[in-house]
């Protein structure tokens, strides 16, 4: 059977800890969350019945600062998932040296089955029941999986009135009129391109010929895609859960975006003119793949931008990159890093490679708390600052150990934690 989200967490930990000297008793705390909330949310629907929805809030630790996290609405959401992934913010806070702990929250739900009448009622029915153990300097949400910026706010304000008074750093990933970060809408993107350039100056590659494909072309990926396109590196492919597109020449996302756009699906285009997919298969150099051909490509860096567990011990064989940089949260699994690693393939981490998203929400928390607003420049200039530093200490920490970059950043995360626990 294959292992839960917060088993191969802990898998992940007992790696890194083979590498350091952590002490047994703060190998003990970190082995489960401080504090596990259950709510139950009780909403009355549009028809008057009344449902209890389950709600989660995993507050895995806090010692480097309140805990930080978003909040999921899945059907999926389980005790296990909210857990793993509460663990994996304090090791992504750690591993980018930012003031926060680790935290994240759920509901299981299926959003798109509510009107939006009910998913403000369950926003702020969630808040209701989870208001006394939150807070600018306890613990700080944030949007996840299908949670947006309007969430964000109904969340603030639910809180605001329970508490009495204003609090805006209470949450973040807030629309700019509320509170919100100028960047925040692609600051994992950004965070990841600043990763994607660094690992090409260790690799001695230069733009126009490191050649990338990205899975996923939602808020992570298809910025990622962008950014680095306009930077000259050579994107080939990208694919959404429909399935993806293929050039060797080189694509360009934002043309593909826009047939997408118009067809439903991302597109090649003829030189000059825009084609839909199909009347180019077969007779230029774009072609249609699937999501597994796309993680199979010949490529320099592959980018998982989509879904969990895409390289795996099924396929890991068949992949030809040389790096793999995530910007999914967990796409691969620890079987499968373990062959990434023999076959002398580099990953830049998830907890290292998209951690832009949870800096740019820190900063967005720290101007609420001094009240200031800060430039786009400003944002981008201070982001990119810590994610190099965060790059340059996990490698040099992969070359002192000779370990993967996965555990080089467990190993950095971890003794900055315990660092403040003893
Ligand atoms: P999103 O919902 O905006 O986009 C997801 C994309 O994945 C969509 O293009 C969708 O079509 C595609 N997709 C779905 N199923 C697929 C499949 N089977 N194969 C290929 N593509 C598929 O989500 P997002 O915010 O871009 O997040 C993507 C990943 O990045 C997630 O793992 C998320 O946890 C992680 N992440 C995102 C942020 C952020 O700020 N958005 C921050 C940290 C980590």
């Amino acid at each position: 059977m294959s292992k839960t989200a917060f088993e191969n967490a802990m898998l992940q930990l007992d790696k890194a800890v083979k590498i350091m000297n952590l002490d047994n008793g703060i190998y003990k705390q970190l082995q489960q969350p401080e504090r596990l909330l259950t709510v139950a949310i009780p909403v009355k629907m549009d028809n008057g019945e009344m449902k209890i929805f389950t709600g989660y809030r995993s507050q895995f630790n806090n010692a480097l600062g309140p805990y930080k996290g978003g909040i999921r609405y899945h059907s999926n959401v389980s005790e296990d998932e909210v857990k793993a992934l509460s663990f994996w913010m304090m090791v992504k806070c750690a591993t980018v040296n930012i003031p926060m702990g680790g935290g994240k929250g759920g509901i299981i739900v299926n959003p798109k089955e509510l009107s939006e009448n009910e998913l403000e009622k369950l926003s702020r029915g969630y808040i209701q029941k989870i208001w006394r153990d939150i807070g600018s300097d306890k613990d700080v949400p944030a949007p996840d999986v299908y949670t947006t910026p309007v969430i964000m706010g109904w969340m603030r304000d639910e809180y605001e009135k329970l508490v009495g008074h204003s609090d805006p750093g209470v949450i973040t990933g807030k629309n700019l009129e509320n509170g919100g970060s100028e960047v925040r809408s692609y600051s994992t993107a950004q965070g990841g391109v600043y990763m994607v350039e660094q690992l090409a100056k260790k690799m001695n590659w230069v733009p126009n010929k490191t050649i990338i494909a990205i899975q996923g072309y939602g808020n992570a990926g298809s910025h990622m895609a962008k950014i680095l396109h306009s930077l000259g590196f050579k994107i080939v492919a990208v694919s959404d859960s429909q399935g993806g597109v293929y050039n060797e020449d080189g694509l360009d996302p934002v043309k593909a975006e826009n047939i997408k756009k118009d067809g439903g699906i991302l597109g090649c285009y003829c030189s000059g003119s825009v084609c839909i997919i199909e009347d180019v298969t077969g007779i230029g150099p774009c072609r249609k793949i699937t999501n597994e051909e796309l993680l199979e490509l010949p490529v320099d860096i592959l980018v998982p931008a989509a879904l969990e567990n895409q390289i795996t011990i099924d396929n890991v064989k068949n992949i030809k990159a040389k790096a793999i940089v995530e910007l999914a949260n967990g796409p691969t699994t620890p079987e499968a890093d373990e062959i990434l690693k023999e076959k002398g393939i580099v990953v830049v981490p998830d907890v290292l490679a998209n951690a832009g998203g949870v800096t740019v929400s820190y900063f967005e928390w720290d101007q609420n708390v001094k009240g200031e607003h800060w430039s786009e420049k400003e944002v981008l200039e201070k982001l990119e600052k810590i994610m190099i530093k965060a790059f340059d200490e996990v490698w040099e920490t992969k070359e002192k150990y000779g370990i993967d970059m996965r555990t080089a950043a467990f190993v950095k995360a971890i003794e900055r934690v315990e660092e403040k626990m003893l």
